[in-house]
């Protein structure tokens, strides 16, 4: 049978049966006057009412119906019979006016109440409580009536989400005595008020009873979404209506205990701004705000959509908490936002580095030995900060064997600015090569950017570029500076270079990974070069990538021996030589970033003559 389906199902169908057929069992209307109607009828729809109109409490806005004290009421004034008249009247009532509930819920509905009013009756009943009257001597059969109407309506609801696996049971249980106690308790002590305020006066109490319980819903419902407004203010960032930090935190311990708990993964995701700071700079922070403003809404929308808590960890930087998503997941859902952020479109946006707004994140997944959220907030801060060393624009996931250094690019610096100064001091006699140098650094930090290279590989690259000379210590003034073409013999000299330039850098172990660059950089592609004549592949990739970056920052300098290209001819050159001189694979790329930055190399140019003079 299709009802029988789950065991959910089941227990719909048997507690339904078993509640109809005690209510047809148990029923039977008696002789009730014209009066009884009235008080039935009256009784039902201040049920109906109070039904609507319920007493949200805080913090999660549960519902205190009174409808309970009326049955209960209701029981002790009148009996079983009454009391289940009016619970029929109401439920059909109830029914008509609220169609788009399922119907079986109605009769689930109706067949626990009609349980607990039955079994909280004959509680009454057997502990000789005396229906009709309000006295102390009923106080014990008042506890017990009311504790069976309370316990069954905790049992016969609870067990329903229970067995749709909604709850864990003794969560349920918990939670639910915790919350239910003192509204349960208020609904005895009101139950007892109205049966003495219906005692003299039915119709007149019933009304004065309801007329307070409206009154007391609406002053609750008032209070309650003040409550509410205030507790948002409290929890939202002012400028971007993002989850505050102090917010996020709360949220983050709480998730990861559930993760914890249920075994589920849980990834938390740190973000900053790329360069934000020159964004500010160069517009203010009034624009800056702005696009706090517009980034914030982005993030919201797309972590929304994925169910995701986002909120402003504080300045340019966000945080992410994904319940229920690993890393890799997590990584998938970064990078698609990396790329969205990438090709959405801010004001003033193209004058940024990467000439489109950018972020570096870092991802950290919960694991069950994570001890704390500080563990975990520092983990994806870690990567963070890797995500930025690696050249921005980037999702680095936590690897817990990389130990990743907190200021990751402090040591490349330290090593640029201590070959920086050895090389002033070694090419002070050629200020030329010094030029050239930094130059060659300028283009190999863009262009390993634009290649995609390692942390490893950029690293060397930009050091060697800046090297890559240094063996012209060795060569005499007169070759150096000679104006016009060298003959062959000073040639030779000159090639001289690349192997002097190894033997300097070779003195230096923590430099030895720098000493194909200095060695190789005029190897070519077609084995023609010097000095081995390697080619193609067993020229170390980065001593290829070098070759171009050099040759081209020569062809278009001014040097002693040889006459200065114009750019265009220089990227003619470039092609005519790629595949020969060039490995062919870098060559497009590469006068795709000179093309680009054309516009600003006179600047550029410019800018390093002014600071080296
Ligand atoms: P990086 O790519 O390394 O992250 O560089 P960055 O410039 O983004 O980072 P840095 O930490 O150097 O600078 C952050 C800047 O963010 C500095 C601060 O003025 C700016 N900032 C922080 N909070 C706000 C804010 O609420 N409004 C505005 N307009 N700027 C802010
Ligand atoms: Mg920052
Ligand atoms: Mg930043």
């Amino acid at each position: 049978m299709q009802i029988l389906k789950t065991p959910e199902k089941t227990y719909l169908f048997l507690i339904s049966s078993l509640g109809f057929l005690s209510f047809t069992f148990l029923m039977s209307i008696p002789q009730y006057s014209q009066r009884d109607w009235i008080i039935i009828f009256a009784v039902s729809i201040a049920i109906l009412l109070l039904n609507y109109y319920t007493v949200l409490i805080p913090p999660k806005g549960n519902s205190l119906s009174m409808d309970s004290s009326i049955y209960l009421a209701s029981l002790f004034l009148y009996g079983l019979h009454f009391t289940l008249l009016v619970l029929v009247i109401h439920t059909i009532i109830f029914a008509a006016f609220q169609r788009k509930i399922a119907w079986w819920k109605h009769v689930f509905n109706f067949s626990v109440y009609s349980l607990m009013i039955i079994c909280a009756y004959y509680a009454f009943i057997f502990t000789s409580g005396s229906i009709g009257t309000i006295q102390i001597d009923n106080t014990l059969p008042y506890l017990i009536c009311f504790f069976t109407y309370f316990t069954l309506n905790l049992l016969l609801v609870g067990l329903y989400f229970i067995l749709a696996a909604t709850e864990n049971i003794i969560n349920y249980f918990k939670e639910i005595i915790k919350e239910t106690i003192a509204p349960y308790v208020s609904t005895l002590v009101l139950s007892l008020v109205l049966v003495i305020l219906m005692k003299n006066e039915e119709l007149f109490g019933l009304f004065l009873f309801t007329c307070i319980s409206f009154l007391l819903s609406l002053a609750f419902k008032q209070h309650f979404n003040l409550f509410k407004e205030v507790a948002e203010k409290a929890n939202k960032d002012f400028l971007t209506g993002l989850n505050n930090h102090s917010y996020f935190k709360e949220i983050l311990e709480k998730k990861v205990t559930a993760a914890k708990e249920s075994d589920q993964p849980l990834s938390l995701v740190i973000l900053d701004i790329d360069d934000f700071k020159k964004f500010n700079d160069l517009y203010g922070h009034i624009e800056g705000d702005h696009l706090l403003q517009e980034f914030g809404a982005l993030l919201k929308t797309e972590c929304d959509a994925a169910n995701y808590f986002v909120a402003r960890y504080g300045g340019e930087e966000f945080s992410i908490i994904m319940p229920n998503t690993n890393r890799h997941t997590a990584y998938s859902f970064m990078n698609e936002l990396r790329k969205k952020v990438n090709d959405t479109y801010y004001k003033g946006v193209e004058r940024l580095p990467y000439g489109c707004l950018s972020f570096s994140s870092g991802i950290a997944q919960c694991e069950k030995e994570t001890y704390s959220i500080s563990e975990l907030l520092s983990k994806a801060d870690q990567a963070m900060y890797a995500a930025k060393n690696q050249g921005k624009n980037l999702v680095q996931i936590y690897n817990g064997h990389t130990e990743y250094s907190l200021q990751p690019s402090h040591s490349l610096e330290n090593a640029l600015e201590e070959l920086e100064f050895q090389l002033k001091i070694f090419l002070s006699k050629d200020v030329y090569t010094y030029r050239h140098s930094k130059r060659v650094y300028q283009y190999a930090v863009d262009f390993s950017r634009i290649l995609n290279l390692s942390d490893h590989e950029r690293k060397t690259l930009t050091l060697g570029a800046i090297i890559h000379d240094i063996g012209k210590i060795e060569i005499p003034r007169d070759i150096l500076n000679k104006k016009g073409k060298l003959d062959p013999h000073e040639w030779e000299i000159m090639k001289m270079h690349v192997t002097w330039g190894k033997d300097i850098v070779s003195t230096n172990k923590k430099l030895e990974d720098l000493i194909p660059l200095v060695e190789l950089h005029h190897e070519r592609f077609d084995g023609k070069g010097y000095p081995y004549g390697l080619a193609g592949k067993s020229i170390p990739k980065l001593a290829r990538i070098l070759c171009v970056i050099d040759s081209f920052d020569a062809m278009t300098t001014e040097r002693p021996y040889q006459k200065t290209k114009t750019f265009q001819e220089a990227i003619l050159e470039l092609r005519n030589c790629s595949g020969k001189q060039f490995d062919p694979q870098f060559i497009e790329p590469f006068i795709a970033m000179v093309t680009q930055l054309n516009s600003t190399v006179c600047e550029v140019e410019q800018e390093h003559v002014a600071v080296n003079s």
